[in-house]
């Protein structure tokens, strides 16, 4: 049985986004990964992080303690975006984001957290 193969090896960031020194500890650095390991094909084969701190979050939001970040997989209005998922229609490409969703939850294991957010998967590691 052929082995499916997933992941990219570069992960980008949009212009905005900034991370805080507390990002570049072990948890937060290995949510990055499983990410990164388990995305279907994207476009430009990079993954996009289009939020860590920045942006609009709910009040208590882990976005704000270095505990969150969030990434793209849609194109917007079917314009292809670094990071969009290579897909055949919308529909097609969050079917992809949900499984991706599933895969990165099931590799990351207990203590992080995977959801699928209108256009963007967000991940989270517990407290
Ligand atoms: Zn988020």
């Amino acid at each position: 049985m052929a082995r499916e193969v997933w992941g990219v090896r570069q992960v980008a960031f949009v212009p905005k986004v900034r991370m805080d020194l507390d990002c570049f500890r072990p948890e937060f650095l290995r949510l990055v990964w499983v990410f990164a390991r388990t995305a279907p094909p994207l476009n430009e084969d990079v993954m996009m992080i289009t939020s860590v701190s920045e942006g609009r979050h709910g009040e208590n939001s882990r976005h704000f303690v270095a505990s969150g970040l969030d990434v793209r997989f849609v194109d917007i209005q079917g314009q292809p975006r670094p990071g969009g998922i290579v897909g055949t229609s919308e529909q097609d490409r969050h079917n992809k984001a949900r499984e991706w969703r599933d895969r990165a939850q099931k590799l990351g294991g207990p203590g992080i957290q995977i959801v699928q957010e209108g256009d963007h998967l967000h991940g989270e590691l517990d407290w």
